[in-house]
């Protein structure tokens, strides 16, 4: 059904962040507690993937005005795996529009894993949305140009704009992906037997790993977050990227879908937007305020960096960042009022 609401004014009502100083202590204290958290495991389905330094923890904040507070590895790359789905979905939205990736895509939760087959069977050879596997091929596939090679070179130009800096692929990490996608490709070529992609899905696929091969750092995930979280403009190179209708659409998305599995305790908890990805990275979108970047390569069982998942936690109550949270504004008034009344 239309939600008819098209020609309502969408008004915002968000603040800044506290002061410089504050956040650079919360970040701090939000580091230091999760760094204690040791359990999850480094992600091996994509062989190379297991190398990562269990260890390494890099937590990072850009704000709306593009100041950065950052605080470990910071500058340790990793490929953003999952993450690209948000910023491509971003890309593929803005330029063919809010409804019709909607009708081709979808944005419900499917409940079952980032790479079920059964949830394309249930739902008719529907992708359902673009954070799953099916959905995110389906948006690359979507992604206009005359040949993968053009699509391709729009993915790795929007990301970079993003990034507010050149993203160069990680090639171990596509070729180790490249020769164990079996699922993924398997995945392609069910949607073009229902007809719901319409490019030769050998090729989509090969976008889609080169997506999620290239290599970030936990800052240029919290600059990507922070470019969706100011209405679409790069805070720190002053780029429009998308428009703020497209990042309303994207963190819609996120809050829903990004967390794989457990994305409901995810907003439950955090109450914001985000997205995981199994090389261990995590972006977080505060909008109006600041995006999040976070890098821990050990996972839970949903795919989800555990430290990542702590350190946004703690920033989202110490910052108050949480999306759904508010102060009773009659509680100000009536304490007012009774000490207006005692004299006080
Ligand atoms: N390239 C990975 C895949 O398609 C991404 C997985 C992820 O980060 O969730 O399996």
């Amino acid at each position: 059904m239309d939600i008819d609401v098209h020609d309502v004014e969408q008004r915002v009502g968000t603040g800044p962040l506290p002061p410089g100083t504050t956040v650079d202590e919360l970040l701090q204290l939000a580091y230091e507690h999760a760094g204690r958290h040791r359990e999850g495991a480094v992600a091996d389905y994509i062989p190379i993937l297991a190398a990562a330094d269990p260890e390494a923890f890099g937590l990072c904040v850009v704000d709306v005005d593009g100041v950065v507070h950052e605080h470990g590895d910071t500058r340790i790359r990793f490929s953003i795996q999952s993450i690209s789905k948000a910023f491509v979905y971003a890309l593929v939205v803005e330029q063919l529009g809010h409804q019709r990736v909607l009708d081709v895509v979808g944005v419900n939760n499917t409940g079952l894993a980032f790479n079920s087959v059964v949830a394309i069977e249930l739902n008719d050879g529907h992708p359902m949305n673009p954070m799953v596997n099916a959905g995110a091929i389906a948006t690359t596939a979507l992604m206009p140009g005359r040949s993968s090679a053009d699509q391709w070179s729009a993915v790795r130009n929007g990301l970079s704009r993003f990034a507010g800096r050149d993203l160069e692929i990680d090639d171990e990490v596509y070729r180790s992906e490249s020769g164990t996608n079996h699922r993924n490709r398997a995945i392609a070529q069910l949607l073009e037997s229902y007809g719901r992609i319409e490019r030769d899905p050998a090729d989509v696929v090969d976008v889609y790993t080169r997506q999620c091969a290239l290599a970030v750092d936990a800052r240029d995930l919290a600059v990507m977050g922070a470019t969706l979280a100011d209405g679409g403009v790069n805070p720190i190179t002053g780029d429009q990227v998308v428009s703020a209708e497209t990042c309303r659409d994207t963190l819609a998305v996120l809050a829903s879908n990004g967390l794989y599995e457990s994305s409901g305790e995810w907003l439950f908890e955090i109450g914001l937007p985000g997205k995981s990805g199994v090389a261990g990275g995590l972006v977080t979108v505060a909008p109006g305020k600041a995006g999040v970047g976070a890098y821990a390569p050990r996972l839970d069982a949903a795919g989800n960096s555990v430290r990542g998942q702590i350190a946004t936690a703690y920033l989202s109550r110490a910052l108050g960042l949480n999306i759904f949270a508010s102060a009773a504004r009659q509680s100000t008034r009536i304490s007012a009022t009774t000490a207006e009344r005692s004299g006080s």
